[in-house]
């Protein structure tokens, strides 16, 4: 559907607004930076299971979802006792990313600061609710592994200290200091909040970058050549340069029991939800960091960069979207029990030609055919 046959708004589910999907009402929990506090956690995976189907999805947005939500009006009442609602008119465009072990590890600065600014910023902006759900704010640490998401707005961090202003995933070649990184992002986002008619993202709209740029009266420069997505997330054990250990880990199909996700918020550290569909504990001493591998790993978390499922994923598939051909996550979770997925290239597995959920960079696509899968 081109961008001008479809509705203004995009339909995105949010917690507050779930989406009917065909195994029943689907919400979205938005995680500003990806971080989710223990008690947070906990209420997720007790919602998850007394009022979901027992699971949490990870989003490539570094958010949670549900799916088969019984009570969506009690669910969104828990979320919002944890403090994950602060705003009802804002939820669904807080899709914040932030460079997931900014301030632990590497990095050329620590972005965390920013995202609580941006957030409350973007809630304190009435205009900026008319966003679409689709919108992505990412704040990049310099470490480049944000900026081929393509994010709608974005910073990006410079050795000199400024940031790379991104539009619609491109250098707009405006800079900033790091004092003027949310205002800046928060003004674009206006601008094109004005500018926007049916378009989604900021890179459906005509001449996009330079409209918002020249509406603002941004001053530009030559513009970067941007890093190319991850190939791989980071996996395994972390050594933080405090000291203390972060643990990386995979997961099959993204998708997290409640069960799993009750042991994790008992570790009684920050978690953070990754773009990449995987999750890192925080903030770990050696020992304890040495008992979350023995007791997680047997429980789904996967802690080896080498294993299948850090180089594959998928959509939902039956039973969940009813336009798919076929049951995709269990076959893909056949195929890698199997051995069947190559060892060095990424794969998406996809119930209809949408291909949903597909990440940036290269990927080969297996597509459900209804009589099998086709491979491109
Ligand atoms: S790719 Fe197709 S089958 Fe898969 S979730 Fe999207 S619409 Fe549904």
């Amino acid at each position: 559907m081109s961008s001008s046959e479809r509705p203004v708004s995009d339909g995105c589910p949010g917690a507050l607004t779930t989406h009917l999907a065909a195994d029943g009402p689907l919400a979205r929990v938005r995680l500003p930076g990806g971080v989710v506090l223990p008690d947070q956690l906990q209420v997720l995976a007790r919602a998850a299971d007394e009022l979901g189907d027992g699971t949490l999805e990870l989003t490539s947005r570094g958010n949670l979802q549900v799916r088969a939500v019984s009570d969506p009006e009690g669910f969104a009442g828990r979320l919002a006792e944890a403090g994950l609602l602060p705003s009802a008119t804002h939820e669904r465009v807080r899709n914040i990313l932030a460079s997931p072990l900014s301030g632990r590890l590497a990095g050329l600065t620590d972005v965390r600061g920013l995202v609580d600014e941006l957030d409350t910023g973007l809630c304190a902006r009435p205009d900026l609710a008319q966003l679409p759900g689709r919108t992505l704010f990412a704040l990049d640490d310099g470490r480049g592994d944000l900026c081929g998401l393509e994010p709608d707005f974005g910073a990006y961090a410079q050795p000199d200290g400024s940031y790379a202003v991104l539009l619609a995933g491109r250098d707009s070649g405006v800079r900033v200091d790091r004092d003027r990184v949310v205002s800046t992002l928060l003004n674009c986002a206006e601008a094109f909040v004005e500018l926007r008619q049916n378009e989604w993202r900021v890179a459906e709209l005509d001449d996009g970058v330079n409209r918002i740029v020249d509406r603002l009266v941004l001053a530009t420069g030559p513009a970067l050549t941007l890093p190319e997505p991850l190939e791989v997330p980071p996996i395994g054990w972390l050594d933080q340069d405090d000291g203390l250990v972060a643990l990386a880990a995979g997961l099959a199909n993204g998708v997290m029991g409640a069960r799993l996700a009750e042991f994790l918020a008992a570790i009684d550290r920050p978690v953070i939800m990754t773009p990449w569909r995987s999750l890192i504990v925080c903030d770990l001493d050696e020992e304890p960091a040495e008992q979350v591998v023995r007791v997680l790993a047997p429980m789904g978390l996967i802690f080896d960069a080498a294993s299948p499922w850090i180089r594959v994923s998928a959509c939902t598939g039956l039973p969940g979207c009813e336009k798919s051909r076929a049951d995709v996550r269990t076959d893909l979770a056949a195929a890698v029990e199997a051995r069947m997925t190559p060892r060095d290239e990424r794969q998406h597995w996809s119930g209809c030609e949408r291909r949903c959920g597909r990440p940036k960079g290269e990927v080969t696509d297996v597509i459900a055919t209804g009589i099998g899968y086709r491979v491109s």
